[in-house]
């Protein structure tokens, strides 16, 4: 590009923004052209072009979009102080502060890398998020020198090439979306797509290319056809066709592993009335000449996306029974839908923020969202699922429209609703009919949230909970609601060992004894400590020794029976059993002695005053008797590695090879020995008992019933202690 060729650019930028708008303050976007022109001087790009040339092609993309003055004027300046010796102070005291922060805000983007490793990664993507928030039109600019960007990428280097047109795919393609400015999205798609995949890029457009006679025949006779059964009707309209773009082909064909000539609806049709009622109206009239093609009809009309895009869509077998897309919208939808939320700052001056910011919403909610989740991996996770996820929407019973990324769940409805109707919800009803909580939602679903007081949101949740304000809040309480059991069985575990040493927790709290113990170690406070012990992180000997520095610990009550004692030598082994109960994480666990329960079998949990949190059968009886308001939930968690001891006795004859036979059957059906002891009764007949390692009830049962088939066998029974 010479520079008569940029002097002309720049008037042609000039002459487009006229076009849009009233009366632009001309003078400043001069002033900008002429800092930029000084201080780009003779830089030059890959291409050999004149450095200018790309804050230009900038700018004008940025008309394109028929955004304000100060939007053209930071994308004439966006490089500038990445490149040159200008700085952003220079740029507010010349230009104000409203374009120094947009430029600032797009140089900082162009710095923050989506490539890298994901803490990176993460970091860079909360930091545009909050340059987003600030000012969308940080991010507008962005992309429009991104497109350019794509545009000319065949001057770069072909490793940059792949690197910027991944970025472009996984980042800013889906951005445009997310803010409904769906030519930029296409393009960007499109570009990426050139140098991403170069091969498939070029078949698939040869391929397009061969077709083209043939198919632009077929749009120019269905507009016709279309244009005359609307305009019969006295209703104004503006038929369009077109194909889709190239990517989204392309995709259709990956994901449906089907060749070209299978894609069916390749073509969209666009029929643009005056009214919403019209809309509708048009509808009909298509859905009478040509016939549509069941469960394509999508009403975007009555339920805009939250980009705010509105449109009826539906697909019909058009005039050779060829299946086509057809949408129908209104002027004003249609440009909400190809300039999606850059339409909010289209002819209006000097504002910050957009006025319909609260269209935005999931914007702020992003921002809120990762100030909620410090761990960058979760938060990544989150925040691209819903930004780039699909959605659904589903009703409240009064008709609210609540919008979900796809897979959500009544769970992720109810705190779509409320916090706390998310956390007290306990059912859901769906068109009626109940339903588990685990339900995916369909578009169009009416949802009745049934709630209760007691209800608690549970750890399971997070096994289908998609939307990040579910997964968010009720990880919230389920760390929470941990840490306050691990605090409660930390203290009462001190407790029990301070008595044997004949001193009283409450005193030690009081007489500041334990808070000099814990002076100078890790642990900040008390209750901290509590937690810490709770979960097994702080071991009490360690606390009791500092406030017992020479007591020999007492011995421990023997009240336990023979066989008891027995089954202790499993039960006290220092690594905890390879098996997590839901809703308690990581602290101290042990599986009550009365019943000794297995995976399968219902359970629950009791907060002991010393012993950390035993577990115990459903059916044990002694449970029943214990202070229920120390019970607490508990589900085994589906894990097929984890194994549990059982005890079990064998009463069989004593004679040669029996053990052999016992321990061939439990093999047989996955059960490990663990240990094995054998006694000769004096009547001829032998006992076994054997310490197995189970993983459910129905393991167990199974290799119990096939040790019964044994001959020589009298009785086989778990024991209960
Ligand atoms: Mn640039």
């Amino acid at each position: 590009m010479t520079a008569p060729e940029i002097q002309q650019t720049l008037d042609a930028i000039v002459d487009k923004v006229r076009a849009y708008h009233p009366d632009p303050d001309v003078a400043v976007l001069y002033k900008a052209f002429n800092l930029a022109k000084d201080m780009h001087a003779d830089q030059r790009r890959r291409s050999g072009d004149l450095y200018l040339s790309h804050p230009l092609a900038v700018t004008s993309i940025i008309a394109d979009l028929k955004l304000d003055v100060p939007s053209l004027c930071a994308g004439i300046l966006h490089d500038i102080v990445e490149d040159t010796v200008v700085s952003v102070a220079d740029i507010e005291r010349d230009f104000g502060t409203e374009i120094a922060f947009i430029v600032d805000g797009v140089t900082k983007l162009s710095k923050y890398a989506f490539n890298t490793r994901e803490e990176r990664q993460a970091e860079s993507f909360r930091k545009m998020l909050i340059a987003m928030s600030a000012d969308l039109r940080v991010i507008l600019v962005k992309l429009a020198d991104r497109l350019h960007n794509m545009r000319t990428l065949g001057h770069m280097p072909v490793d940059k090439q792949r690197y910027i047109a991944k970025e472009t795919l996984d980042i800013y393609a889906p951005l445009a979306n997310r803010l409904g400015i769906s030519w930029i999205k296409s393009e960007l798609e499109d570009e990426s797509f050139r140098y991403l995949y170069p091969d498939d890029y070029t078949a698939l457009s040869e391929k397009v290319d061969k077709k083209k006679g043939e198919r632009d025949k077929f749009i120019t006779e269905t507009i016709a056809l279309l244009a005359e059964a609307v305009r019969e009707k006295d209703i104004p309209c503006e038929v369009s066709g077109r194909s889709k773009h190239f990517y989204s082909i392309w995709r259709k064909m990956r994901n449906n592993n089907i060749e070209f000539d299978q894609v069916y609806d390749a073509l969209a049709f666009r029929i643009i009335t005056d009214t919403t009622g019209r809309c509708y109206e048009v509808l009909g009239l298509v859905h009478s000449l040509w016939k549509p093609v069941p469960g394509r009809f999508k009403d975007y009309v009555a339920m805009p996306k939250p980009n705010g895009y509105q449109s009826l869509h539906t697909s019909v077998l058009g005039p050779y029974q060829e299946r086509v897309e057809i949408q129908i919208r209104t002027r004003q939808m249609h440009s909400i839908a190809e300039y999606g939320v850059a339409a909010h700052w289209q002819y209006k001056e000097g504002r910050a923020v957009s006025p319909d910011a609260d269209k935005f919403a999931w914007l702020r909610q992003l921002v809120e969202w990762q100030q909620e989740l410090p761990d960058s991996q979760e938060f990544m996770e989150t925040v691209t699922q819903d930004l780039f996820g699909e959605e659904v929407y589903a009703l409240t019973p009064r008709g609210d429209v609540k919008t979900m990324r796809k897979g959500a769940t009544p769970v992720d409805f109810a705190y779509a609703i409320h916090t706390e109707v998310g956390h007290h919800c306990i059912g859901a009803r769906i068109n009626g009919a109940m339903v588990p909580l685990k339900t995916k939602l369909r578009t169009g679903d009416i949802i009745e949230i049934l709630t209760s007081p007691n209800g608690r949101p549970s750890k399971d949740w997070l096994d289908f909970a998609v939307t990040s304000r579910a997964r968010t809040k009720i990880r919230q309480h389920v760390r929470a609601a941990e840490r306050d059991r691990a605090r409660q069985i930390g203290r009462a575990a001190l407790d029990k060992a301070l008595r044997r040493h004949s001193l009283k927790i409450k005193k030690v709290e009081r007489n500041g004894q334990l808070r000099q113990a814990i002076e100078g170690s890790k642990v900040p406070s008390i209750e901290e400590l509590y937690v810490q012990l709770g979960f097994g992180r702080v071991q009490t000997d360690t606390i009791v020794k500092r406030l017992v520095p020479n007591a020999e610990p007492k011995e421990e009550e023997d009240d336990e029976g023979t066989l008891a004692k027995f089954i202790n030598r499993f039960t006290q082994r220092k690594e905890r059993p390879g098996i997590a109960l839901d809703g308690v994480d990581d602290i101290l666990v042990r599986y009550a002695k009365c019943c000794r329960p297995v995976p399968g079998e219902e359970i629950v949990g009791f907060v002991t005053r010393g012993r950390g949190l035993s577990i115990h059968s459903a059916q044990c009886n002694k449970y029943k008797n214990l202070e229920q308001e120390r019970m607490v939930d508990v589900y085994w968690r589906a894990d097929k590695e984890a194994r549990l001891p059982v005890l079990i006795r064998v009463m069989c004859a004593d004679q040669s090879g029996m053990l052999a036979s016992i321990s061939q059957a439990f093999s047989a059906r996955g059960v490990n020995i663990a240990e094995a002891h054998a006694r000769t009764n004096k009547d001829g007949g032998a006992t076994l008992t054997f310490q197995v390692l189970v993983s459910d009830a129905a393991q167990l049962k199974d290799a119990l019933n096939s040790i019964k088939e044994l001959k020589g066998l009298y009785s086989v029974e778990r024991v209960r202690a």
